[in-house]
């Protein structure tokens, strides 16, 4: 199902929907979180450094958006009762959550399987694919009580074109997939919750710096360049759409699947 070529992010595209974005301290999270208050969004932010957090969270404040949420958790170290908690927290400042977007994720080590350490692989997996799962599980209850909600995983174009030396990460993005397919057959029910992913493409960040140090980032796409199929997917107008992997590269009326 492609995004309309008609779509176009306003500045009430998102109003007074609350948002909570893994990993918006930096990178493509952070460039989203922006976006999102910027079409009207609470959001809640989110990330382990809580110095990178704040400065997100004053340049929405100086651009006189809605105030958002700061919410610093390592998803490394953080067990069910956090995640518990903190659903709880957002039932209690707002009683409903209308979007959740697994964007945190490290690279993890690049190596052999033969030699890949194993403490490098469950960390990946760890953050990359368990946290995902526990805090989905946890706002669920707070999805299913808004009208129109919407989970994003984040894909990679590795799901499509597998690599070797990828080790955890890889693993990981396809567990997401997965995670995300799995997920919209069980909610298919539920016609005002949807559950996509979408593969941001190239971006340059600092993920991708670790990954290609020796690349030209000047030909890669700044994170704010990639948004569009995010807000597409947390806005009303993909209501109905579900189990989706869409690419922030793709043309306006191509959707990968
Ligand atoms: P960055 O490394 O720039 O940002 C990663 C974010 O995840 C940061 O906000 C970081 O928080 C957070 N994070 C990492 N580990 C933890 C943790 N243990 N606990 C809490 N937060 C954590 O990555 P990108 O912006 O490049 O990547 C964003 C998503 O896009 C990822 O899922 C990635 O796999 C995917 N992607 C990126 C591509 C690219 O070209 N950049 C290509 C394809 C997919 P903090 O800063 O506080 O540490």
């Amino acid at each position: 199902m492609p995004i309309p070529s008609s779509f176009s992010p306003t500045p009430d595209l998102l109003r007074d929907r609350v948002i909570f974005i893994t990993g918006s301290s930096d990178g493509i999270g952070r460039a989203l979180a922006k976006a999102v208050a910027s079409c009207g969004a609470h959001v809640i932010l989110h990330g382990r450094n809580v110095k990178k957090l704040e400065r997100v969270y004053d340049d929405i404040i100086a651009a006189k958006q809605p105030r958002p949420s700061l919410l610093p958790l390592d998803l490394e170290k953080a067990g069910p009762q956090e995640y518990e908690a903190i659903a709880q927290a957002i039932d209690k400042e707002f009683g409903h959550l209308d979007g959740l977007v697994h964007n945190a994720a490290i690279l993890g080590e690049r190596a052999p399987i033969a030699h890949y350490d194993v403490a490098k692989w469950l960390r990946t997996m760890h953050i990359n694919v368990n946290a995902p799962f526990i805090l989905t599980k946890y706002c669920l209850p707070l999805l299913m009580k808004s009208q129109d909600a919407s989970i994003i995983f984040t894909s990679s174009g590795i799901v499509p074109n597998p690599r070797a030396y990828w080790g955890a990460y890889l693993v990981s993005k396809w567990a997401d997939e997965g995670l995300m397919r799995m997920l919209a057959v069980e909610l298919d029910a539920e016609p005002h919750l949807r559950v996509n992913s979408v593969n941001p493409g190239k971006v340059r960040t600092n993920m991708r710096l670790q990954a290609y140090p020796a690349e030209n980032r000047d030909l890669l796409s700044a994170p704010e360049d990639v948004l569009k199929p995010y807000l597409y997917l947390l806005s009303r107008a993909s209501r109905g759409v579900t189990g989706q992997s869409l690419a922030s590269q793709d043309p306006p009326e191509f959707v990968a699947h």
